[in-house]
Formats: C-alpha cells, structure tokens, sequence
C-alpha cells in the first residue's frame, strides 16, 4: 500500500465508533470487502480497504469523516464502482465510503426543470425518475449503473457530449462535506451565478480528493421528440474520423459521434454472441440523431449521408426497426467489456481539438507498432475525446512497457493542445502524467486547494497527485 505509514489505522475501537455512526449492519470488513477493491479498470492487483462504511445521511457522513480526520485515517468516497482510472480503490487502505444507501431522489421540480437527489442515485435511477415527471437527463455517460456521485466527481462525458456537453453544464449545485465534518451547499436552483468563486465547479471532476458530495442538483430539459441512429461503414478509420469535422462545420448538431475500428465489432459479437451489420468494413461512425420530428431527422439524416459518402463511405446504414436499434445501442454499450475480455490492459482517454483526431489517433498507432503492442481505437469523434485499448498479456515486465508506451501516447495529445483525460479523471491510473498539464506553477497552485480542503491528507489519498 502506498505510503500507508503515515496515516492511522483501523483499529477495532475505530470500527466500533463506524458501527456507533452507522449501525453495525452498514459496516463491512472481512470477506465483503473484496467488492470495494477495484473498479472497472483493467488493474494487475486489487487494493483491500481495512473497512467499508455505508452512512444513509449527510450528517452520518459528516461523522465518518470528523473521526476519520482526528485519527488520520484515509478515505475513499464510492459510487458505483464503474470508474475506469481506479478512483474509488482504496490504494492507501483505510475507511471505503459507500454512497450507496444515499439513493433518494428528494424532489423533481418541474416548475424550475431541477431534480435534487442524493449522490448515490445511480443514471438509470435517475433516468426513469425524470421520465416520470415527462422530462429529460439528456447526458449519457457510458454506464448506467455508475452513480450521480461519481459521474459529479469524474466530471462524466459519454455518448451525447457534442450536443449537450459533460456534467458540469448539468449541475447546479451541490451539498458536500468537508473533511472537517462541515457542510457545505453550492449553488441553487438558479440558471445564472456570478457570486464569488464557483465552489460547484471545483468541486466538479475533484475525485473525491476534496469533499464528500451528498446531494446534487441537476438541470433537466424537455425530452426530444424523436431519436435516431446512423451506423457508417468505411473502408479506412482515416476516411471516417475525417468525416466528422465536415459534418460539424456544416453546422450540424448530431447528439454524438462515435468512432470505431473493426476489432472492436469483432471483439463485442464474441463478446454477446450477436452479429452487427456491416461487420467486416475497417472503421465505423454511429452517430445519434435527436429531433422534433421525423422531418427533422430526415433533414439531419440527408446531410450527413452525402458528406459522409464523398469522404469514402460505403453505405448509411439505418436500423429498420427499434428493435435493431436497440441491438445497437446495446451492442455500443458492451465495447469496454468486450475489450477487457479479449486482453486490455489499459485504455487511454486523450482529448484532442476535433481536427487532430485522425492525426492523433494514427500517431498513437505508430507508437503502439513501434513497441509491438496493439492499440485499438475507439471513442466520441465529436469531441475529440480518443479511447485506445492497449491489448497484451498481464507480466510485469508488459505493464511496464504499457505505461511507458501510454506515456508518450499522452504526450503527443498534450502537444496536438489536448489534455490527458476527457472524461474518466486521473485516479491512480493517470497521475503519473498529470506533470505533462500542470506546469506553469498549476500543480503546487492544485496543491495549495488540496491542502485548503484537507489540510490532512485523508480525503483519497494517491488520486489525482502523487502524495495525499
Ligand atoms: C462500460 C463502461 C462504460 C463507460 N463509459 C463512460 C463514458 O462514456 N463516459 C464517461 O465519462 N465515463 C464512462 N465510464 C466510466 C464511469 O462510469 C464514470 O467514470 C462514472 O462517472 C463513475 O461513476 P461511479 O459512481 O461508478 O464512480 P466510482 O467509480 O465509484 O468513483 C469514481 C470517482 O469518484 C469519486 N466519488 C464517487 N462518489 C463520490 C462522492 N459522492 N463524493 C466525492 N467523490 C466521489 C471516487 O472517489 C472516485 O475518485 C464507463 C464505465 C464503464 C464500466
């Protein structure tokens, strides 16, 4: 464990006072902590936390944390547990708080289109509640088990972000808790804000190195008349990332653009045991349409097709029924399992301005060639957000290369003006890059907010920045 000797530990008396705070029955050790010793990512080993602490209040919360500061011990706020940088994984020990008995939806207001809810209310949660109230959450981020909570504090993106953008657009404020046991709300149920600094917005993508959120307050919208779903084959991954700055400039507004190499296609049918049309083309656009109405996604439709049929298309591929696109949709969402199945050992999230994906992406698969490793594309070609499996066998001596060869994939993002990471935060994974971002006196003024917030250390130690 990293550094764990200068934190405190978790000793029986500690557990007794976590069973006082929350009841013996929402206090995990032993065999159940297994389940909070990772999260999605591909990771060569898990790390147990010493005990796992369910509160069902910001008060409750607020307790766990007072203790947890007197005592130095770390700890690691949870959602879902769906992150892909190793957020939630208690990599110093210490106390794993789970959100997961905070999952009340407290009010949907419809006169101000706010919902409130508690930070361990998972998307799908969400979705259905808004959808009962006949309105719309219109982000995605991949995951719909993966809680509001966490999607606050990775600043989650996904699949609609060329339209609506990430979560941050979406959050309006939030309550929190201090490592001091304080808390504190952000923001309210208003459009606009020009009071002070914008705690909300640094306490958005923090990882849980800040704060404990408790409660957000989400913006929500209309729900869209109609989608529909484009699915283009071309015979080179150039010829269809190229497409997708044509199809913006023409002002187009697609609600995402996704791109895709044929491995993966192969990789998620042996995956499901379902084919996908079209399935042996090199590379694929799926890109979703949202209107009023069928004349407006016709017209959407009948732009996008030509633009991409002169840049070396070969078909515009409608889903005939809501069944085929359901089949889809579900086959998209099974890409990441169906990478970590065949052998990745880890996947980048590079975001680079849009017009350098093609570059970018072709860089990175040169890099991979150069050290005979394979590197499989994928990702939102509309905001220039680049996911790459990197695929090979788990030795030790193959993480290393992994990382070195990650490192540089990174570095030619950040010198195409991107950064490195899009959407899924740095959590352990990616910290170790973060130095190709912050200079300029950004990491020690990065450094100086954490020590404002958590004067100890405790809150996540090892995310973001190497020490806690
Ligand atoms: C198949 C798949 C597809 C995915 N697709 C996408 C995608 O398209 N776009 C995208 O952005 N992500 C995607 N993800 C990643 C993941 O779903 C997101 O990062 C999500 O936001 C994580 O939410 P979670 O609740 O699971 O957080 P966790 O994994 O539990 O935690 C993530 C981080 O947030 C912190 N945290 C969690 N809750 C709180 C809280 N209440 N207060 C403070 N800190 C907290 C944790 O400490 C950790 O640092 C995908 C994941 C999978 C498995």
């Amino acid at each position: 464990m990293e550094a764990q000797s200068r934190y405190g530990k978790v000793t029986g008396e500690v557990i007794t006072m976590l069973a006082g705070i929350v009841g013996d029955k929402n206090v995990v050790t032993g065999d159940g902590l297994e389940n909070y010793s990772h999260d999605e990512m591909p990771m060569p080993k898990p790390f147990l936390p010493e005990v796992v602490v369910k509160p069902d209040s910001s008060s409750a919360v607020a307790e766990v944390l007072k203790l947890a500061n007197r005592r130095r011990i770390p700890v690691t706020p949870r959602g879902g547990g769906t992150g892909l940088s190793g957020g939630a994984v208690p990599t110093c020990g210490g106390i794993v708080l789970s959100l997961e008995r905070m999952n009340r939806i407290l009010e949907i207001d419809k006169a101000n289109f706010v919902a409130t809810v508690e930070a361990g209310v998972l998307l799908s949660e969400l979705f259905q509640a808004v959808a009962e109230h006949g309105l719309h959450y219109p982000l995605y981020p991949g995951e719909a088990s993966a809680a509001i909570g966490g999607n606050v504090a990775t600043n989650a993106g996904g699949m609609r972000a060329v339209k609506y953008g990430v979560t941050r657009h979406f959050v309006l404020g939030l309550e929190a808790v201090l490592p001091t046991g304080e808390i504190i709300q952000t923001g309210g149920k208003f459009v606009k804000n020009s009071t002070a600094y914008d705690l909300t917005q640094l306490l958005i993508g923090s990882e849980g190195t800040l704060a404990v959120v408790t409660r957000v307050l989400l913006r929500l919208i209309p729900p869209p008349g109609m989608m529909e779903l484009l699915f283009i084959p071309f015979n080179s991954l150039h010829d269809a990332i190229s497409s997708v700055p044509e199809i913006l400039k023409r002002g187009i507004l697609p609600v995402g653009i996704e791109f895709m190499q044929k491995d993966i296609i192969h990789m998620t049918e042996q995956y499901t045991g379902k084919e996908i049309p079209l399935h042996d083309y090199e590379a694929f656009l799926m890109i979703f349409l949202e209107g009023d109405n069928e004349d407006e996604i016709h017209r959407q439709a009948g732009e996008i097709g030509p633009i991409c049929l002169s840049n070396g298309a070969v078909d515009v591929y409608t889903p005939a029924s809501e069944r085929a696109k359901r089949n889809l949709l579900e086959a998209r969402e099974k890409f990441y399992h169906a990478l970590k199945r065949s052998g990745m050992l880890d996947f980048a999230d590079v975001v680079v301005p849009r017009s350098r994906i093609a570059e970018f992406v072709e860089t990175s698969h040169r890099i991979g060639e150069e050290y005979g490793i394979t590197v499989i594309a994928v990702g939102h070609a509309g905001d220039g957000n680049v996911h790459l499996a990197i695929m090979g066998q788990a030795t030790d001596e193959m993480q290393k290369r992994v990382k070195e060869l990650l490192g540089k994939i990174c570095q030619e993002g950040v010198a195409m003006g991107g950064t490195i990471s899009g959407e899924h935060g740095l959590g352990f994974a990616k910290k170790d890059y973060l130095h190709m971002v912050a200079g300029g006196g950004k990491m020690e003024l990065m450094q100086r907010i954490k020590q404002a917030f958590d004067p100890n250390g405790i809150m996540n130690p090892g995310k973001i920045f190497n020490q806690g």
